[in-house]
């Protein structure tokens, strides 16, 4: 098989920063994508809702890939969300004001994900699960992936785990921890009617000040087999269910987009040299790759530290996206898409320059980072 530099496993807005990243770095990159196209829950799972790259305060504090992909999300324009303060300088920045998020279209995303990668010299292998790995003396030696062809050896010099799920460090014997709560169901869809195309947000997370019922009392790991089936058939219940009711007041209404992957927001992690905790806001981290803001309140900055993205239990594997080491608090906050771009860059930037990610020059890594736009410390935001 052919040999690659670095291998990213997941297309996920993770496992695309990361790619793009490695590969701006002059490496040989391949990126496995069990579906058959790009952008993970970001696109094959209807969650098109590009969370802020602000703090709610009018300070940007995501910047790089993280913002390179907001802005090719809508090259052709926002679905909704459009934010004309940051995007062309119209109104204040404020707190009242709108913050730097998007709401794009889902398949004009992917191609465009994809015809990214290509631009940057990507391989990308569709259809592609990841299955296994053989592991020696702390490494990740060869990375086993079952695809049309039949299951395929890779040999392995580095794996980024963007698989959302943290398969790869499972596989590997990277310890992990499982999100405890487990989720509720999800059943967003789009629809049309007289008035065009919409976004039917349907579940709701666990916070107050969020509208919406719960559609059931189950809770879901997301990391049984059985169990994501039987969420899958739930969710198209609950949007059957849902488009009845709503047809009787809007008769034009139709049903025009299901997601083809499960919409499950937590369910492994991996536990890195360093867990960040939620009440970490507003910390220096001497490490930090980057920084992420609090979807969900304004105000919170977090730098990520790059100790949250490995363990140096395996010496060639770095994680990125919504498995990275948090605590339970901060998970809920760190898996949003714009996060995982963040992580995403950090990791394929490390990925590219080294096969021992416990022994890596952080100061060379930050500095590579820095010159490709990304901001490392609150101090360095106006
Ligand atoms: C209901 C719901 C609502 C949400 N709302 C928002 C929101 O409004 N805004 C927001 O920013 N975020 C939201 N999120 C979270 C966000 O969508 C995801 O956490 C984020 O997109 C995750 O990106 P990722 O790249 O880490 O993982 P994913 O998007 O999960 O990508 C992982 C990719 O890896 C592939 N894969 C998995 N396992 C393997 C394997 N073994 N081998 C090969 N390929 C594999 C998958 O097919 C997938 O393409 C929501 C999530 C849910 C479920």
């Amino acid at each position: 098989m052919k040999n690659y530099d670095v291998a990213v496993c997941g297309g996920g807005f993770a496992g695309i920063s990361a790619a793009l990243a490695a590969a701006r770095e002059g490496k040989k990159v391949v990126l496995f994508e069990k579906e058959y196209m790009l952008g993970g829950l970001g696109t094959a799972g209807l969650i098109t809702i590009y969370l802020p790259l602000c703090d709610g305060y009018g300070r940007q504090v995501s910047f790089g890939i993280a913002e390179e992909l907001l802005k090719l999300s809508i090259t052709y324009g926002a679905e909704d969300r459009y934010p004309a303060n940051w995007l062309d300088g119209i109104g204040t920045r404020t707190e009242n004001d709108t913050r730097y998020m998007v709401q794009y279209n889902a398949q004009l995303c992917a191609i465009l994900l994809e015809k990214r990668l290509k631009e940057n010299g990507v391989d990308i292998m569709y259809g592609s699960y990841a299955v296994d790995t053989d592991t020696e003396n702390g490494r990740i030696t060869t990375l086993y992936v079952q695809n049309k062809s039949g299951r395929i050896a890779y040999p392995i010099r580095t794996v980024v785990d963007a698989t959302g799920d943290c398969d790869i460090a499972h596989f590997a014997g990277v310890p992990t921890e499982t999100f405890k709560q487990g989720n509720k169901l999800a059943a967003w869809y789009y629809f049309t009617n007289d008035s065009g195309y919409h976004l039917q947000q349907l579940g709701v997370v666990d916070e107050p000040g969020q509208t919406g019922e719960s559609l059931t009392k189950r809770r879901f790991s997301g990391l049984d087999g059985e169990e994501i089936s039987e969420m899958v058939c739930l969710s198209h219940e609950r949007t059957l269910k849902h488009w009845l009711e709503k047809r009787k007041t809007d008769p034009g209404a139709v049903i025009s987009t299901l997601a083809t992957i499960p919409q499950i927001r937590m369910t492994r992690r991996i536990v890195g040299e360093y867990e960040m905790a939620d009440a970490e806001m507003h910390t220096y981290f001497e490490d930090s790759v980057g920084m992420v803001a609090n979807w969900k309140k304004r105000g919170p900055v977090y730098e990520v530290p790059f100790r949250t993205l490995y363990n140096k239990k395996v010496k060639n594997l770095i994680v990125a996206g919504r498995c990275t080491s948090v605590d339970e608090d901060l998970w809920e906050a760190m898996r949003v898409i714009p996060c995982c771009a963040v992580t995403g860059q950090a990791a394929g930037t490390a990925a590219a320059m080294t096969d021992d990610f416990s022994a890596l020059d952080i100061s060379a890594l930050q500095k590579k980072l820095v010159a490709n736009g990304v901001v490392l410390h609150e101090k360095d935001i106006l």
